[in-house]
């Protein structure tokens, strides 16, 4: 029988602290752009299992296509920069995310529309803001995580993700924080699944 049904439960939609993506053994690379605000900044859009488990790579024969999404390049460079060294314009970036997650939503959204969508939640979950209401501050203070997430909590009506790295000195980090959304992209949900926390009870919280 020929099905169309989306072949997930829901999507993660996952930010990043630069701040944490830089503080590390591995350092980091600004964009060929310039360096990007102190904001939290977009990692992906992906599509996800209720068991944890999660697609991949869904589609060969739809590979990145830039010239698809030239309206949307100038707000991508705000607010999906790339960090990883050596410096990038972020379309290897852009082009990872598509073709590892992106392809395997591609049911229910288009390459223009994943990357619009992804954009529009940015717009919709404010989290430094969100976090700085609370007193969170990235001022290289420690804050506990249950602090964070009771934060995201109270501004979003849902509990988030929260993933650590650590610093060159062993110090755990709030690196990326996973808020979960319907397999429409339209609404935040309540994550059916965590990513196995890798934090401390009490995380840093470091300056960009
Ligand atoms: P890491 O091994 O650094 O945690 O993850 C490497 C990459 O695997 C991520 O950037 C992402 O592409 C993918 N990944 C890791 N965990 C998950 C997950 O729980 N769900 C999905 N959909 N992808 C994940
Ligand atoms: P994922 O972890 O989504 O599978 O992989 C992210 C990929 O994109 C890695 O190959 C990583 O080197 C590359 N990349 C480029 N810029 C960034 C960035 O700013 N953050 C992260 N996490 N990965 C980036
Ligand atoms: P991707 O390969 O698959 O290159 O990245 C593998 C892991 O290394 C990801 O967790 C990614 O975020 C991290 N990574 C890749 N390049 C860099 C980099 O230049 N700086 C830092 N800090 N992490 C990186």
């Amino acid at each position: 029988a020929v099905s169309t049904a989306q072949d997930f439960d829901f999507f993660y939609f996952v930010q990043q602290w630069p701040g944490s993506y830089c503080d590390t053994k591995r350092s980091c690379c600004y964009p060929k752009t310039g360096k990007p605000a102190a904001d939290f900044g977009i990692h992906g859009l992906w599509p996800n299992n209720n068991d944890g488990s999660y697609p991949s790579n869904c589609d060969p024969d739809s590979p990145y296509d830039q010239s698809k999404i030239r309206d949307l390049i100038p707000t991508m460079q705000a607010k999906w920069p790339t960090l990883a060294c050596p410096s990038g314009d972020g379309s290897a970036f852009w082009k990872h995310e598509w073709e590892k997650h992106g392809t395997c939503s591609e049911s229910i959204l288009n390459q223009h529309s994943y990357f619009n969508t992804t954009l529009n939640l940015k717009k919709q979950v404010d989290l430094l803001g969100i976090l700085r209401g609370a007193g969170i501050e990235p001022d290289g203070g420690f804050y506990s995580v249950d602090s964070i997430t009771g934060a995201i909590r109270d501004a979003t009506g849902f509990t988030p993700g929260i993933e650590c790295n650590v610093d060159e000195s062993s110090n755990s980090q709030l690196y990326q924080i996973y808020i979960c959304v319907d397999t429409n992209a339209g609404d935040l949900i309540e994550c059916p699944v965590y990513p196995r926390s890798k934090c401390s009870s009490r995380i840093e919280f470091p300056p960009f």
